[in-house]
């Protein structure tokens, strides 16, 4: 486990101004848990008010354009969402890689524009079923992820955690064992190492995602190399949200 786990959630396309209650609850229980860092990924529509209620968790999106500000409609740049109290963005998510044929160059070009913008990102990766199947999930997530990385130059740990989520996972109640999370986070740590140096690439963040919940936590987040947990569903109340965050 990293020296300070980060536990992020990602409300996806839930959550109406009725949920800022859950994100203080969250927000005044993490005062209490320095040893862990929190943050929330809510809904385009509820960034600033959440980002108005918090004091100490992390606020981000969940997306961004790749491009500046301009006649792109239904589209939010980084800039806007920074604008919007926003520090981070979640990038490369398979629901948007499935649902908005999203490829990794333009993943990439996202990350660069969310960089640019002053945000940190969270990268994702994974793999479906049947590539884990065919026994080709490693080499397929280093693929991935070398292809969707953007350029960092200066502090990557400061700038950069990546989120290993087997899609296979996600929302689904089934995880990959401990000794499988621990081999695919042991791979991405060799890249980071490959790309950024041992030193520089130490303070990077992998965090875990898929089905994570407060039953399934300490055993999850004790895999090797996992710093931490992208959690999707167990993040839409505060009970669950914080069960998790007790874990870490
Ligand atoms: P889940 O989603 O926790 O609901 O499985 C995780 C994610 O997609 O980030």
């Amino acid at each position: 486990m990293a020296e300070r786990p980060y536990i992020v959630g990602n409300w996806k396309m839930n959550g109406t101004r009725s949920m800022l209650s859950e994100a203080r609850a969250i927000d005044r229980a993490s005062q209490r848990l320095m040893k862990v860092e929190v943050a929330l990924a809510p809904p385009f529509t509820l960034l600033h008010a959440v980002h108005k209620e918090v004091q100490q968790i992390g606020v981000g999106a969940q997306d961004c354009h790749p491009g500046e500000d301009g006649a792109f409609t239904g589209d939010v740049s980084a800039s806007m969402v920074l604008d919007a109290g926003a520090k981070f963005v979640i990038l490369g998510h398979s629901e948007r890689r499935q649902a908005h044929g999203e490829d990794d160059a333009l993943v990439k070009a996202k990350a660069t524009a969310a960089l640019n913008a002053g945000l940190r990102i969270i990268l994702c990766c994974g793999e479906s079923e049947e590539i884990r199947d065919a026994g080709e999930a490693e080499q397929f997530v280093i693929d991935q992820l070398k292809a969707s990385m953007p350029k960092i130059s200066g502090n990557v740990g400061e700038v950069l955690t990546v989120a290993y989520e087997p899609i296979w996972a996600i929302g689904t109640g089934r995880t990959p064992t401990a000794d499988d999370i621990g081999s695919m986070h042991r791979a991405i740590r060799a890249l980071l190492v490959e790309l950024y140096g041992e030193e520089t690439s130490a303070a990077v963040r992998i965090l875990y995602g898929g089905s994570v919940n407060p039953g399934n936590a300490t055993e999850l987040l004790g895999a090797d190399e996992v710093g931490g947990a992208l959690v999707g569903g167990a993040s839409l109340t505060a009970e669950s949200f914080l069960g998790i965050v007790l874990a870490a």
